[in-house]
């Protein structure tokens, strides 16, 4: 007979001292190979008379010291800072944090040595640690996302190998049981838009909808139940409370009021000192990120730290956040732990919106822009703001390139003629003209813009900016228009790769 072939003989496994992880396992693997299944046959029969005379016992318990309150989920090492204001304030509520990087940030500057590359990524991982551990935060994790320069998140998930991530991510998200979620934003607009800020946002809002699903990575919510299955992870399905998001959009009045904000001037319980100074203290260990600026900081007394960090660097604004969703319910711009209470809730199925109508010729902007109208389609987020038109800034002189879909769902191919209106001197380089696109066929076509050199700043110091410029791509059918994509683009003398 095998020893746990029919569990009514016998008792639950788990209370076999010598099965219940992975690691017991090796070494039991280890032992028995001297001694094959006798020995063990052994333990179990002595199991069945020992414990059923003894009162019942506790389950094992999932590891409290991993449980946080607060998941924090940023794409590089530094990036954390743009909460670290608001986890000083948490800290003093005794919530316990954890955070999750998504890459080691292996491809950004350094001012501090000469490493470059994976050296970077190794030296940012421990500048990341020590900066976390300032605030009292161990709990820190790496994802094996690789730093992604450009500000298209289908090339940072790409790059990041999105299911591998996500997998890693879903994990975090059991092993770390959060009741709420801390990320960037998934959307693209002007500001900083680091696909990879994009990308965390985007794993963050997917393990939200399937950490708590069993039928997902299902290999991770199972435990061993014999020897020789050291893969099972023993972990269980746990659904987020709550997800909010903290933009880097330079235009943030599309975002204000729809989430809390918090002052980050009072003073905390904990160290004293205000949660700016405490964020900053933190801040410190990114040598590699701002040295000369660290250096600045060192030379300066208290009086001029505050002046400096507070009225010109951003350190003491308001932290304002976006609530994603909540499965819990709560007010939009309430607290983040508003009708947050202990304990695990059920699993909950995202609200899929209904796709628009479309009519049986169509064009639509393709690319990022229409993988986040489908994303927030798919993940319930159908009041996620994002701008409209879309945005985008780039460097001139340049290029722009605009994705195209062109649904045909008619029965016969169609001749489309595609043009483009744009500014004084910017040209369409590719992708205008006439094409042909087959009967129950979907294309993929893409107009390339030239850009110019973007004008100087107005000597008028009050506009202190050049507004974006409108691009219009038309399709015409049949001597009709069928629709028209437009977009917003900003030239800059800088800006990330599109
Ligand atoms: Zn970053």
């Amino acid at each position: 007979m095998r020893p746990w072939g029919h569990p009514h003989d016998c008792v639950p496994l788990a209370t076999l001292p010598s099965l219940p992880t992975a690691d017991s396992l090796v070494e039991t693997r280890l032992r028995y190979h001297e001694e094959p299944m006798r020995r063990l046959l052994g333990i179990v029969l002595l199991g069945c008379v020992s414990v059923s005379a003894q009162e019942p016992k506790a389950q094992p318990q999932p590891d409290e010291r991993y449980k946080a309150d607060i998941l924090v989920v940023v794409a590089h090492p530094d990036d954390e800072a743009a909460v670290t204001p608001y986890v000083a304030r948490a800290l003093d509520e005794h919530k316990r944090i954890a955070v999750v990087f998504g890459t080691r940030g292996s491809s950004g500057s350094n001012e501090a040595g000469t490493e470059q590359a994976a050296a970077l990524g190794a030296v940012r991982e421990i500048e990341a640690r020590n900066a976390l551990t300032t605030l009292g935060i161990g709990n820190v994790w790496f994802l094996s996302g690789k730093d992604t320069a450009s500000q298209n998140v289908l090339q940072s998930l790409a790059n990041w190998d999105h299911g591998e991530t996500l997998e890693q991510m879903v994990r975090l998200v059991r092993l770390t049981r959060p009741e709420v979620i801390l990320t960037f934003l998934p959307g693209t607009f002007i500001g900083e838009d680091h696909g990879d800020h994009q990308a965390s946002g985007v794993l963050a809002t997917e393990a939200f909808d399937l950490a708590g699903n069993p039928a997902v990575f299902p290999e991770q919510i199972s435990g061993p139940m014999k020897r020789l299955e050291p893969f099972l992870e023993n972990l269980r399905p746990w659904q987020v409370k709550k997800i909010y998001y903290f933009p880097d959009a330079e235009r943030e009045d599309i975002f204000r009021g729809k989430g809390p904000s918090y002052s980050v001037k009072e003073v905390s319980k904990l160290s004293n000192k205000p949660y700016w100074r405490m964020a900053l203290d933190a801040f410190r260990a990114h040598q590699t990120q701002a040295k000369s600026y660290l250096d600045r900081i060192a030379q300066m007394d208290e009086a001029q730290i505050e002046k400096m960090a507070t009225s010109e660097d951003g350190w003491g604004e308001d932290q304002h956040y976006v609530l994603g969703k909540s499965v819990v319910g709560g007010t939009v711009t309430g607290d983040i732990f508003e009708a947050i209470t202990p304990g695990a809730v059920p699993f909950v199925r995202p609200e899929i919106t209904p796709e628009t109508a479309r009519p049986d010729l169509s064009i639509e902007l393709g690319g990022p822009w229409s993988f986040y109208a489908e994303f927030r389609r798919a993940h319930g987020l159908a009041n996620l703001p994002h701008p409209e038109p879309p945005e985008i800034a780039l460097q001139g002189p340049g290029a722009l390139v605009i994705p195209l879909w062109i649904r045909n769902r008619t029965a016969k191919a169609q001749e489309i003629t595609i043009s483009a209106m744009l500014s004084a001197g910017w040209t369409a380089e590719n992708g205008t003209g006439k094409f042909i696109v087959a009967a129950k066929q979907t294309a993929a076509p893409r107009v390339e813009v030239n850009l110019p050199a973007p004008a100087d700043k107005p000597a008028d110091k009050a506009s202190k900016k050049v507004e974006p410029q409108e691009v219009t791509v038309r399709a015409e059918a049949n001597g009709q228009v069928i629709g028209e994509v437009k977009l917003r683009a900003e030239l800059r003398k800088r800006a990330l790769p599109q």
